[in-house]
C-alpha cells in the first residue's frame, strides 16, 4: 500500500509582512490523504496565533521501502521547582554524553529561539554548522506508525507525541549526539533532552512561564565529512515512530518511578511562579559565562583622558576618533541652534520636525561622499535598519558578511529577505553564492572598517560582484568616516575608487563627534527612503543642536586634514609598539582588536588595565563569536605617542600577568 507524506503550512500577510502561523506533517496510507488534508485544514483555521491567509497542503507520495521504522525513545520525566533547577538537570544529562562544558551549550539556546529548524552545533567546538543558518536543520518526512485519518489527531495537536517522533528520529541520525529542546509556547514550560543512550528526558521546567523564548539544539559528533549524511537522514529520510505511549500528562502512571514528579510542581501551576524570575536566572547565566555587562560612567566629556570611577584614565575606546565631541567650536555652533532652536523638534521629518539645518547637513554630507543627495536618520543603527527593510522583501536575497555589524543582521532579519551569509571578507564564497542566485533582485552588503576587527573589506572585488550579477551594493562607513583616505571621505578614497557603492551609510555618532546616522546614494533613491523608510518615517527628526554640531564637526574635518592623518598614523605607530612587545596586532583602521579568546580572560584583563589607568573595552559574545573574546583598543588623533607607547606596554604587562599567551 503506497504512503503519503502530507504537510500543512498556513501563513498571514501582516503589515507587508508574512508570518508563519502553523504546520504540521503526516505519513498516511493512501485512502486516508482526504480526511487528513481536510483536519490539517481545519487546524491551520483554529490555531491560537489567529486566522491565516494562505494554506498550503503538500501531498507527496513515500514509498513505503523507503520507510524506516523506529521504535519511540523511552520516556522519562524529572521534576524541578525552576527553570534554573531544570537547565542544571539538563546540563547533569549532556555530561553523562561525555560533554565537559554543557552550560556553554546550553547558553546558546537563545540563539536558536528566531531559527524556524534547530541550531546544528558541534557537541565538542560549539561550531555552528548548519548550511543557513538563518533557517537552522528542519527535520521533517516522519510520523508515528500506523496513522489512520480517524487516529491522526489532526485537528488536536498532540505536542507530547509530535515531539518524541522528532526526537526518536534525530536521536537515530548518524552522528548526533543529543538533542535539547525549549518550546517557544510562552504557557508550555517543559522541555527534554533526548539521546539515544538516555532516552527522551523530560524536564518540568527549563523556562520562566510568559517566556517566549524557545529553541532546538542538535549536538553533532563526528567528522565534518559525515555531515551531510546527517542533514540528509534528518531532513529527508522517511521515519515512522511505532510504540509511542500516551501523553505521560494525561497518564501520570507512565512517568519514571525512579523520578516521581514532585505534588507540589504538579499541583501548583507553573503560572503563579514568580514571573520575573527569569531575569535573574539569565542574569546569572551571564555572569558565570563571564558575558555579564556593566555600564560605567564617566565623569568628564570625551577626550584622549577621562575621568572615571575615581581617577583620571586613558580612553581607549571610545569612537570619538577625532577629538571632535567636545571641541570648543562644535560645542559652540551646537549651543546656537539650541538657543535658537530649542531643545527637541517635536515632530518627525514628514510632519513637523523638519528644520533647514536638517536639509542642510544631508547636501554636506551628500557633497562630503560624492553622492547624489543624503538622508538623516536619528542614528546609524536605524539607518541600517530602515534602508534595507525598505530596499529588500520577501523573495529578494541579501548577502551578508559573517561579520557585518548587528545593525545590518537586525535589518536584514527584519526584510524578510532571503539572508545569504558569506564567509568574512571572502569574495570568492561570495560570488560562488551570488552565481547561484543570479537574476534575483538582491543586495551585497557588508561593513567598510568592521568594527570588532577593524579589518576593511575589499570593496573593489565587492564592486566589481555586485555589477557582475546587478546586485545592489551597500557599505557602511560608521567606522570609516573620518578614518579611510586622505581626506577622511572612507573606503572610496581609500582604494582610489572612480565608482561609488549604491548605497552608503554613515553615522554622526563617531568621527564627528554627535549623534545620529546618514545615507547618501542616488536622488531617487533617497526620494524613495523618505516615502518607505520606516525608522525615518515614525521617529522623531534630530534635535537642532546634534545636526549643527555635525555640521561644524564636517567643516573642521574637511579644514584639517592633518587630524585623519595622525590618526592613521597612531595607529601604525601603536601597532608597532604592540608588536614589539610580542602581541599580534594589525589594523589598517582606527579599531585594534587584542584576540584573547576566553571571555572570563578578556574581562579579566580589561580590569587590569583600568585599575592601572587605561579604559579599552573587553568585546566578548555576542559581539564577536564565543570563545574568540578580545580587548579592543580605538584610537584618538589626540592621543599622544607618549600616552600610546605606554598604552601598548601596559597592555602587555596586563596580558602577562594575566597568564595570557601571547
Ligand atoms: N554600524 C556600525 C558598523 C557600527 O559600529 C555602529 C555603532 N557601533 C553602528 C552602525 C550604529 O551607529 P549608531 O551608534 O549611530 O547607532
Amino acid at each position: 500500500m503506497p504512503l503519503f507524506s502530507v504537510k500543512m503550512r498556513a501563513s498571514r500577510t501582516a503589515h507587508g509582512v508574512n508570518e508563519h502561523i502553523s504546520g504540521a506533517e503526516r505519513i498516511v496510507d493512501a485512502q486516508c490523504v482526504p480526511a487528513l488534508a481536510g483536519e490539517l485544514v481545519t487546524r491551520a483555521q483554529r490555531h491560537s496565533k489567529g486566522n491565516p491567509d494562505f494554506i498550503n497542503i503538500k501531498v507527496t507520495a513515500v514509498p513505503e521501502s523507503d520507510c524506516l521504522h523506529l521504535p519511540a525513545l523511552p520516556v522519562r520525566t524529572l521534576a524541578c521547582a525552576n527553570a534554573a533547577e531544570g537547565l542544571r538537570l539538563a546540563s547533569g544529562l549532556l555530561r553523562e554524553l561525555g560533554l565537559t562544558a554543557p552550560e556553554a551549550v546550553l547558553a546558546r539556546l537563545p540563539e536558536a529561539s528566531g531559527l524556524r529548524g534547530a541550531m546544528l552545533l558541534d557537541a565538542h567546538t560549539l561550531e555552528r554548522l548548519e548550511p543557513d543558518k538563518e533557517r537552522g536543520v528542519r527535520a521533517t518526512c516522519m510520523d508515528r506508525a500506523g496513522t489512520t485519518a480517524a487516529t491522526s489527531g489532526a485537528t488536536g495537536k498532540n505536542h507530547y507525541q509530535e515531539a518524541l517522533v522528532l526526537a526518536t528520529k534525530v536521536a537515530s541520525a548518524p552522528n548526533i549526539l543529543a538533542e535539547i529542546c525549549i518550546s517557544d509556547d510562552p504557557d508550555y514550560v517543559t522541555g527534554y533532552v533526548a539521546s539515544r543512550t538516555l532516552g527522551y528526558v523530560r524536564i518540568l521546567h527549563m523556562k520562566e512561564p510568559g517566556s517566549p523564548e524557545g529553541g532546538r539544539i542538535f549536538l553533532y559528533q563526528g567528522p565534518r565529512e559525515e555531515l551531510a549524511g546527517t542533514l540528509e537522514f534528518i531532513e529527508r529520510q522517511p521515519v515512522l515512530v511505532e510504540d509511542l505511549p500516551e501523553s505521560p500528562d494525561s497518564h501520570p502512571g507512565t512517568q519514571d518511578a525512579s523520578c516521581p514528579v514532585s505534588p507540589n510542581v504538579a499541583a501548583e501551576p507553573a503560572r503563579q511562579a514568580d514571573k520575573w524570575a527569569f531575569l535573574e536566572d539569565g542574569l546569572q547565566r551571564l555572569t558565570s559565562e563571564g558575558l555579564r555587562r556593566h555600564i560605567r560612567d564617566m565623569a568628564s566629556a570625551p577626550g584622549p583622558h577621562v575621568e572615571c570611577e575615581g581617577r583620571e584614565r586613558l580612553l581607549l575606546c571610545s569612537n570619538d576618533y577625532l577629538g571632535l565631541a567636545n571641541d570648543e567650536r562644535v560645542k559652540a555652533r551646537a549651543a546656537q541652534a539650541l538657543a535658537l532652536w530649542g531643545t527637541g523638534t517635536g515632530g518627525s521629518r514628514l510632519t513637523t520636525g523638519s528644520l533647514a539645518l536638517h536639509s542642510e547637513l544631508e547636501q554636506r554630507l551628500a557633497a562630503f561622499k560624492h553622492a547624489e543627495a543624503a538622508l538623516l536618520f536619528n542614528t546609524g543603527y536605524m539607518a541600517n535598519t530602515g534602508v534595507i527593510t525598505a530596499l529588500c522583501g520577501q523573495g529578494d536575497v541579501i548577502f551578508s558578511d559573517e561579520l557585518n555589524h548587528a545593525s545590518i543582521i537586525d535589518g536584514c532579519r527584519q526584510s524578510r529577505a532571503e539572508i545569504v551569509v558569506y564567509r568574512h571578507n571572502d569574495m570568492s564564497d561570495l560570488e560562488a553564492k551570488a552565481r547561484l542566485r543570479a537574476g534575483r533582485r538582491g543586495l551585497i552588503v557588508s561593513d567598510a572598517v568592521f568594527s570588532m576587527d577593524g579589518d576593511i573589506a575589499p570593496l573593489p572585488d565587492l564592486l566589481r560582484i555586485a555589477d557582475r550579477y546587478s546586485f545592489l551594493s551597500m557599505i557602511d562607513e560608521a567606522h570609516a568616516t573620518g578614518v579611510l583616505g586622505a581626506t577622511g571621505r572612507g573606503a572610496v578614497e581609500h582604494f582610489g575608487l572612480s565608482s561609488m557603492p549604491d548605497i552608503t551609510i554613515g553615522t554622526l555618532s563617531k568621527a564627528l563627534g554627535s549623534e545620529g546616522g546618514f545615507v547618501c546614494g542616488q536622488a531617487r533613491l533617497i526620494e524613495y527612503l523618505k516615502n518607505r523608510a520606516r525608522s525615518f518615517i515614525f521617529s522623531t527628526a534630530l534635535p537642532a543642536a546634534s545636526v549643527a554640531a555635525a555640521l561644524a564637526a564636517l567643516d573642521i574635518l574637511c579644514q584639517e586634514p592633518w587630524r585623519v592623518r595622525r590618526l592613521q598614523e597612531h595607529t601604525a605607530f601603536f601597532c608597532h609598539c604592540l608588536q614589539a612587545e610580542g602581541l599580534n596586532a594589525h589594523s589598517s583602521s582606527a579599531i585594534v582588536p587584542l584576540i584573547v579568546g576566553d571571555e572570563k580572560n578578556a574581562t579579566r584583563v580589561a580590569d587590569e588595565l583600568f585599575a592601572r589607568g587605561y579604559l579599552l573595552s573587553a568585546i566578548r559574545y555576542p559581539s564577536v563569536a564565543r570563545g574568540q573574546a578580545r580587548l579592543r583598543a580605538t584610537l584618538r588623533s589626540d592621543h599622544t605617542r607618549t600616552d600610546l607607547a605606554e598604552a601598548a606596554r601596559q597592555t602587555a604587562l596586563a596580558l602577562r600577568s594575566s597568564g595570557i599567551p601571547r
